[in-house]
């Protein structure tokens, strides 16, 4: 697969944009400018090696570093401008049973409306003391006024007096969440034709407790796994009443791309490159702005959580801007965890959800199209360690090393076609010079070795594979020093 720059696929894209305003051109031209565009857009890098190629460089200077402005975060449970009007409560399920069908949910950007086009369950009206019925019935509840709903001191949703210690319901995807209930809702971006709408589950936990809400987003390329089971097993294991702030979790992002186990959406394109969205753009532009604006915009932290790509592996590691105050800070909460400095990519959820004012990180675990039982649990373990930095949970937590390992970072591609066998392990140290893998070319039998440029650590790699020249093979970490401002 050929690697291009970013700009490349703007040109074909500006050229389809003047011919589709250009009047009397013939549909036939305008389907081979798509065509052209589509496949310009398949080709686009993935963020494993093009993110870290141009990310901007760590700055040694921290003080003159960026931080992130909080537009507008006055609390986790205000609802957005696009938020539905009718808000109903959320019954409460323990996510630890067995879950019926979702009914199927989309949400109307035009409309701002939330439909239920399926019957659903809903409990009836209840306060926070309440037990909640855990049997269905058909009952509508009454409709609650947005701005009732979305007020953080309200206490017409929880019968606790104390100003300090009460946590409010949040509203989320038109429903109510009550503080100490966990609930399952579905999102969907409304895409799809009516009546094939499916929509995808999003995790809501909701503490009894005041606090921050953390967000995790899995499979945002639809053929990265790891992720989807990390999201699952750390929701499952929350309990409410013990919980301070939200955790929301997103367990398959790009739906599409995960029934059809790619990486792209159905148009080929990489959602996480169209964030933070446009509710008239192309698709993928339309998806991103429907996730950004029902559920990323309620976060104040996002873990956006996935793999390597196209046959590579990764040591479990995040990416993050250590350029950002809040972000250096942020990164300490994950235990066992290698930190790689990524300045990030336009498009990318996390660049936009930092421009956002989240605090936002990708965790990447393994490799895709793969369900790797070490990965996940490196995965679960760092964000329940997180949870107790952040002090929404407490457990007698275990920490691995006391701080994480910060890594810059460069990518070394084959220079040779052929078969890549790799002499060194993921993980491994290397030396300057050291040979990392030879490729054989099967017909010459001509072979090249891979060297390293520096010392430091295989932090990503590729699998033993047919490669071409250019392919990105390995990723090598030097370990840096971040200074502490405090
Ligand atoms: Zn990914």
């Amino acid at each position: 697969m050929s690697m291009s720059h970013p700009l490349s696929t703007l040109v074909p894209r500006i050229l389809l944009a003047s011919l589709l305003y250009c009047l009397p051109c013939t549909s036939a031209l305008a389907e081979s400018q798509l065509e052209f565009e589509e496949a310009e857009t398949e080709a686009a890098d993935d963020e494993n090696v093009e993110d870290i190629e141009s990310s901007k460089p760590l700055r040694k200077n921290i003080d003159k570093a960026r931080k992130i402005s909080h537009p507008d975060q006055t609390g986790a449970s205000e609802a957005p401008e696009s938020s539905p009007k009718t808000t109903k409560i959320a019954p409460h399920i323990d996510l630890k049973e067995l879950a019926p069908p979702p009914g199927v949910q989309s949400f109307s950007p035009e409309t701002g409306a939330s439909e239920t086009t399926e019957p659903k369950p809903e409990p009836e009206p209840k306060t926070a003391t309440e037990t909640t019925p855990e049997a269905p019935h058909d009952e509508v509840t009454p409709t609650v006024p947005n701005d009732q709903a979305s007020n953080t001191d309200s206490t017409n949703t929880s019968a606790i007096d104390s100003t300090e210690e009460v946590a409010g319901a949040i509203t989320l995807l038109g429903t109510e969440i009550m503080p100490g209930t966990s609930t399952r809702l579905s999102w969907s971006s409304g895409m799809q034709i009516a009546g094939l709408s499916q929509s995808t589950p999003v995790l809501v936990v909701n503490g009894s407790k005041p606090g921050p809400t953390l967000c995790l987003t899995g499979a945002v390329h639809g053929d990265e796994l790891n992720g989807i089971e990390i999201v699952r097993r750390t929701l499952y294991d929350l309990d409410p009443e013990m919980l301070a702030g939200q955790v929301i979790g997103v367990p398959i992002v790009n739906l599409q791309g995960f029934q059809q186990g790619s990486r792209y959406l159905s148009d080929r394109r990489d959602l996480n490159r169209h964030f933070p969205g446009n509710p008239t753009g192309n698709l993928a532009d339309r998806i991103a702005y429907s996730l950004f604006n029902e559920i990323i915009s309620h976060c104040t932290m996002l873990v956006d959580i996935h793999t390597g790509s196209l046959k590579r592996t990764n040591l479990p590691q995040l990416r993050a801007d250590m350029n950002i105050a809040e972000v250096r800070t942020f990164v300490k909460g994950f235990d066992r965890m290698a930190v790689v400095h990524s300045s990030g990519t336009t498009g990318m959820l996390r660049t936009a959800a930092l421009d956002a004012g989240i605090v936002a990180v990708s965790m990447e675990s393994g490799e895709s199209l793969r369900i790797q039982e070490k990965q996940i649990k490196a995965g679960v373990n760092s964000l329940n360690s997180l949870m107790e930095k952040q002090n929404m949970i407490s457990r007698l937590f275990v920490w691995g090393k006391p701080e994480p390992v910060y890594y810059d970072s460069y990518w070394i591609r084959a220079e040779h076609a052929g078969i890549l066998f790799s002499k060194k392990k993921l993980g491994d140290r290397v030396i300057k010079g050291q040979v990392l893998g030879v490729v054989t070319d099967p017909i010459t039998n001509a072979s090249h070795a891979i060297h390293a440029r520096d010392t430091g650590r295989i932090i990503g790699m590729a699998v033993d594979q047919v490669v071409m020249a250019g392919f990105a093979a390995y990723h090598i970490g030097a370990e840096t020093e971040i200074p502490d401002e405090e």
